[in-house]
This record gives structure tokens, sequence and C-alpha cells, in this order.
């Protein structure tokens, strides 16, 4: 019995496809390259933006054919998008040849679910709406991205920006116990993971009092653990980011000198109608502190245009905001107004063609910043943990601890290796070079 996962949105579902492809296996099924040949296909979907979830709607319409071919096919849905209040019954109304449809809080349960549809007709609808216990003894997730693994130390979120659905689909946040997390790391790095990432929506406030351990301590002591690895975190939010991070990063050289610091918008205004809870200045005070005691520290961030309001001395400060923190990258993103959330509801949308003509100008100013910093690497000489193959290139690549994708020629298979490259040249955000001996 084969399985083929559909998987869309941020590196939290990327790491809960691989707990749902441990539930698959334990039932016995194998993955399979090709959704028509697999016998549950299983979509873990993302409603973060429009098009996400137009994507994911999009593909699981193009299964209809297939399931009227192969009746005893099974299809779910899971995620994000059926866990938004009356989706999961738009999604069933819509595709009726879907077998499963499931929520974030109940992925846990997708054993019975499977269970339960191979002996009745009827779908599976079961969507929970709290988010109940941490479960800590379910099935062990299916790595797919070796040598690098991902760690939940948080879930759900607590700080409802304005413009965000997560609160709202993966409910308050909750921390794992740092004893829990210690001995996941401990077991990767036994098992050959050479990079661990610690993730949650905001890693900043982990325990809240509910754990032992501050996130700076839990760090530290996941960094303690013997071996050569890299430790890396995301996502952090400003207002939590402490001077105690820094000095953890600082202090632990297994900690990558590299921080995703998602910083929105760079006018106060915006800023506060995002409900971010600090200012520009707020912003760049944090970022001050970071490079005080790791100079180096790659700063990456994520930058909205267009939210409700926006005007172009508002998008002028974003575009300042990307000179002085001096960003090693971003992720760019138009507002895309989410049902149920505040600023779905504020006036003053700015015009579609007004957004996209100012993605266009901050893509070329954070360009511009990635291509003169990648220019100071040509003749350098970098460590990389090489992660992969690329067939067409026919080159294997891999990143440095300040998160620069570097490409280079090998011999014998380096994935999962340390490696020295020394850059020859450049483009744009990657790094061509070559192995020193
Ligand atoms: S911090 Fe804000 S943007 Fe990030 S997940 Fe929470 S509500 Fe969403």
């Amino acid at each position: 019995m084969k399985y083929y996962i559909t998987t869309y949105g941020c590196q939290m579902n990327v790491h809960e496809s691989e707990k749902i492809a441990g539930i698959l296996a334990s039932l016995g099924y194998e993955s399979c390259n090709d959704i028509a040949d697999a016998d549950i296909a299983v979509f873990n979907t993302c409603c973060i933006r429009e098009n996400a979830e137009n994507h994911a709607f999009g593909n699981i319409g193009m299964l209809k054919k297939l399931k009227s071919e192969r009746k005893d096919m099974i299809i779910a849905v899971g995620g994000c998008l059926p866990q938004q209040i009356g989706k999961a019954e738009i999604l069933h109304k819509k595709f009726p040849f879907v077998d499963i449809i499931f929520g974030t809080h109940n992925l846990g349960k997708l054993k019975d679910y499977i269970l339960k549809k191979q002996k009745q007709k009827k779908a599976v609808i079961e969507i929970e709406q709290s988010e109940g216990e941490i479960c800590e003894n379910g099935d062990e997730p299916l790595r797919t991205s070796y040598p690098n693994a991902w760690i939940n130390i948080t879930y759900g979120c607590n700080n409802f920006c304005s413009y965000c659905i997560v609160p709202y689909v993966r409910g308050r946040e909750r921390s794992r116990s740092s004893a829990n997390i210690i001995s996941e790391a401990k077991s990767l790095v036994r098992e050959g993971y050479k990079e661990l990432t610690l993730l949650g929506q905001n890693v900043n406030s982990y325990s809240n009092g509910s754990t032992d351990l501050t996130f700076p301590r839990l760090l530290a002591a996941v960094a303690a653990i013997d071996g050569k690895f890299r430790l890396r975190f995301m996502t952090s939010h400003p207002k939590d980011f402490s001077e105690e991070l820094a000095k953890a990063i600082a202090e632990n050289p297994k900690i990558c000198n590299c921080v995703h610091l998602p910083a929105q918008s760079g006018s106060n205004a915006v800023l506060k109608a995002m409900n971010r809870k600090y200012t520009v200045e707020d912003y760049l005070k944090k970022i001050e502190i970071l490079r005080k005691y790791v100079p180096n520290c790659a700063v990456t961030t994520d930058l909205i245009v267009g939210f409700p309001g926006e005007t172009e001395e508002d998008f002028n400060a974003t575009l300042k905001l990307v000179e002085e923190a001096d960003f090693s990258s971003a992720f760019t993103f138009v507002y895309s107004p989410r049902e149920g959330t505040v600023a779905a509801k504020m006036p003053n949308r700015v015009p579609e063609e007004v957004s996209k003509e100012r993605i266009m100008r901050l893509i070329e100013a954070v360009n511009a910043r990635t291509r003169e910093q990648s220019q100071k690497y040509v003749g350098k000489t970098v460590e990389i943990l090489c992660e992969d193959y690329d067939p067409k290139k026919q080159k294997y690549l891999g990143r440095d601890e300040y998160g620069r994708m570097a490409y280079f020629s090998g011999e014998t298979d380096l994935v999962g290796e340390f490696v020295k490259v020394n850059i020859g040249s450049v483009n744009g955000i990657s790094l061509y070079g070559k192995i020193e001996v």
C-alpha cells in the first residue's frame, strides 16, 4: 500500500507531514512518487494566504477523476484550511469524494480516522475546536529532510497580529517539556542529523512560565549535546527577542549566527495596525543588541506590503528599514486578507496594482542588498553543510551557518558532510565554489 502527501505552507506543516508519514508507515503504507499510484493521498493544507488556499482547492479538485477510476483510494485533507470555522463543511460540499477531513488539533487521530474509513462508506469529518494536551507518545515522524531535523518546541500563538489566521487555526500557545525536547534532540544527534531547528510560531516565548527553562536556556541545553551539529530556531517575535537570547547565541558556537526576525513593516502606523506590539525603533534596537553580542549575525526577515491603510510614506519607511537593518534576505509578501481576522475588516484597502508595484520595488531593494552581501563571499572559504545533490546543475548544495546556499562539485556522496568550500563566483543569493582539500 502506498501513500502520497502534498504539503502546503510553512516549516511547521513540512514537519507535520513527517508526522503524517510516520502514522501512515505504522499502518503499513510506503511512500510513492506519483499521486496516481497512491492508495492514500493526504493534503496537508495552509491558509495563511489566499493563494495557498486556492492552490490546495485546485489540486484536491483535480483528484475527482482519479477517485472515480479508483474508488478504493482514500483521500484525506488536513491542516489549517479545514480548521477554519465552516471550511470543513465547504470542503465536503465542494469535494464529496474526499474521504477524511481533519484539523490541526486532531492530526494524532489520523490513524483512527483511516481505520474508521476503511470500514465505512461515509466520509469521516472530524474537526476539534480545542487544542487539548500536546501528544508526546504518538508515532515517530518519518523524517525526510536529512541532514536537517525539525523539532517542535511550541504549538499555537497568543499574539493575534491583526492580519494573521494562525491563532485561530493553531490555538493558544503551548510549550513542550524541555526534557522531551532535549531527549528528542539527543536521539537525532545520535542518529546522525547535523542540523536541528527548534520550531514554533514564536519560539522566544517558549515556556511562558509553564516549563523549567526559558528559551535561551533551552537553546543552550540543546547546544550542549555532544557531537558536531548546527542549531537553528524559528520564528522569533521581535517583541520577545531578549538580550539573554543574544548572549546565548554568542556563547554557544553550535547556535548558528543567523536569526529570522520578522519585521513585517518599517512604518510605526502600520505596525500598530498590525498589532505587532513594537515600533521600528524597538526593532532596530533588538538588532543592535543582537549584533553587539554577535557582530556578524545574519538577520533575515518577513515583510508585508499593501496592508490596509499603507501609504507611500509607510512603504518608503519599509524600504528604509531594509537599508538600516542590513537584512541578508527577506521573504516579501503582498497582504492577503484572511476571513475572521481583524485586518480583514479594515477599511482603506490598498489597490492591487499599487501593492504589485510596491512589492516589485521591495524585492529589488532586498535583492540589491543580497547581491552586495554575496559579493563579499568571493575568494573566501566557508564551511558548508551539504544537504542535497541537484541533478540539473550536477552539483551538491548546502548552506553555511548564515543560511547562504552554496553549490559545488564532489566525487563522493557528500550529503550530511561538513565541507570547506572556496567561493569563486556568486549569482544573486547563491554561491558557487570548489571544495578545499
Ligand atoms: S506572531 Fe503574529 S504573525 Fe506570527 S503566528 Fe502569531 S499571530 Fe501570526
